[in-house]
């Protein structure tokens, strides 16, 4: 009998959705897709390989030069897009199982993700409908306006950590915009991206606007990014991943949009609310397993507190529940997949020589019956880090920090920039002055003082150095997935 929660009506086999169709690869091609807590696969899942992202593409583009949507009135499209944010929150319950069980996300965790995805389609919706565009007038000479277009069929390549939510933040704005789109869901996660097909056809979003092809980055991504029907890729993954992405997409000049890893610093000051900073400071690191691209898994403490504040949080992390995500008590899940618990349980030995373990340091004690091969790893802490250390400079994704001293503004401002991540930063001082200083010389994206990581839909999102390229958010996303022509009539 199964020991471990699976959502009822689980499929066995997962397609690809193409012109509106389901479907499986042309060549017959699938892979095994597997769930975090037992390891063991559940489905089989169509691999696409290049014919099937040339049969999605050509969906896409045909959607786009004949169908409805690119010239639909932006109002009209809102409509729609409001209609799909119904149909995710109606699918609320669901994706939420669905996310925990294929990707080890606790529950309680998982239950917010269908709000924000459907909040990211509502907030295109009205910034489509309020846009408008410059007009300049040269008295007596000319005018000129902005014609503003959908570029076309837009590639959208996403990762595992949270992903139907980080599907929607690409779908939103690229559908607002009146692109047509082909998406590819990260390998290890394919099951929520299922539930799109069914949310758009249910919200009457015309055939051919949404496509899916699952599958390896190497096979079905690498055919997105070289098509030359594909004019622009919005990326999110790793930072050698984009690398890769950056210059495939150099051959047909694309457009692109591509947010990456972090590393990101926690700067907490000797003047900080110490409660505050602490109960942050683990949640930015500890939530959503540790697999979150803006985690402050490098936390730099001023010297004056720095044996307090070690001492408190390593108490905290050793209290996190670790274990069945299905289980609402849970606090950090198993991580998605055993090749990345495996990266993650390398840098956990890596630190034993390069930090000192002052909490977790491998897998937990006392895992639920039947899932003791699941993919699980102990909240880990390291202080004493130097900057030097592997463990300092590389993204781990997982649950596991270091914690660094610093004794003046000076080093903690070298030590926060010390890394070629430059994605988020997060500082605790009560001194306003120092706070903002600090946020101006910070190599990073975006800074929470204060505060923990919360998004405004409006403000820019992305980040610098390795973390990324442009930035997307409010009428950002929308300048990325439309061209802006320049029309000039002679008065
Ligand atoms: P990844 O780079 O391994 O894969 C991301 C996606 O790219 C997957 O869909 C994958 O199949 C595809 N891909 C892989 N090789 C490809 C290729 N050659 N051509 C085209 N597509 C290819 O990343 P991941 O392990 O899925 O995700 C974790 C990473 O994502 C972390 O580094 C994390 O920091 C980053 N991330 C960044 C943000 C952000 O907003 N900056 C958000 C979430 C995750």
């Amino acid at each position: 009998m199964t020991k471990h929660f699976v959502p009822d009506n689980l499929p066995s086999h997962l397609q690809h959705y193409i012109g509106g169709k389901f479907v499986d690869s042309l060549g017959g091609e699938t892979f095994e897709v597997l769930d975090p807590v037992t390891n063991t696969a559940y489905a089989t899942a169509a691999a696409g390989q290049k014919a099937d992202v040339d049969a999605a593409v050509a969906a896409a583009r045909d959607a786009f030069v004949n169908g409805p949507w690119p010239r639909m009135k932006p109002r009209e499209r809102a409509k729609v897009l409001y209609a799909i944010a119904d149909a995710v929150v109606a699918q609320e319950d669901r994706l939420a199982e669905m996310e925990t069980f294929d990707t080890g996300l606790p529950i309680t965790q998982a239950r917010g993700q269908a709000q924000r995805a459907a909040e990211n389609f509502r907030f295109f919706a009205d910034l489509i409908v309020a846009q408008h565009d410059t007009a300049l007038k040269v008295p007596g000479s000319q005018l000129n306006y902005v014609n503003r277009k959908p570029i076309g069929v837009a590639g959208l390549i996403t990762p595992w950590n949270t992903p139907f939510m980080l599907e929607s933040w690409k779908l939103a704005p690229s559908i607002a915009s009146g692109c047509t789109v082909v998406l590819k869901p990260a390998e290890f996660t394919p099951l929520s991206a299922s539930l799109w097909a069914e949310i758009f056809e249910q919200a009457g979003l015309p055939e051919g606007v949404f496509n899916l092809v699952n599958g390896m980055g190497e096979d079905a991504g690498d055919a997105l990014v070289k098509h030359p029907d594909v004019p622009l890729i919005s990326f999110t993954g790793e930072s050698s991943t984009g690398q890769l992405i950056f210059r495939n997409c150099a051959e047909n000049l694309k457009g692109m949009s591509m947010e990456l890893g972090g590393k990101s610093p926690a700067i907490v000051f000797a003047d900080a609310d110490l409660d505050a900073a602490i109960d942050s400071t683990l949640f930015g690191v500890f939530s959503l397993n540790g697999e979150r691209c803006t985690a402050g898994s490098r936390i730099l403490v001023q010297r004056d507190i720095y044996d307090t504040f070690v001492e408190r949080y390593a108490a905290r992390a050793k209290t996190i529940v670790v274990g069945d995500p299905h289980d609402p008590k849970t606090q950090v899940g198993a991580l998605v997949h055993p090749e990345h618990y495996d990266k993650v349980m390398s840098y956990v030995e890596i630190g034993k020589s390069e930090g000192r373990l002052v909490a977790g340091g491998g897998r937990p004690e006392n895992l639920p019956e039947g899932q003791e091969k699941g993919s699980y790893v102990a909240p880990t802490v390291f202080a004493d880090v130097a900057p030097d250390a592997r463990i300092f400079q590389e993204e781990i994704f997982g649950p596991v920090v270091g914690i660094t001293p610093f004794d003046t503004d000076e080093e903690a401002l070298a030590l926060a920039n010390n890394t070629k991540y430059g994605l988020a930063a997060y500082v605790w001082t009560n001194d306003l002055k120092r706070a903002h200083n600090f946020a101006q010389s910070v190599e990073a994206g975006m800074v929470w003082l204060n505060s923990h990581n919360v998004r405004d839909l409006r403000s820019p999102f992305g980040g610098v150095k390795a973390s990324g390229l442009g930035h997307e958010g409010g009428y950002r996303s929308i300048d990325f997935y439309t061209d802006q022509q320049a029309v000039h009539i002679t008065l």
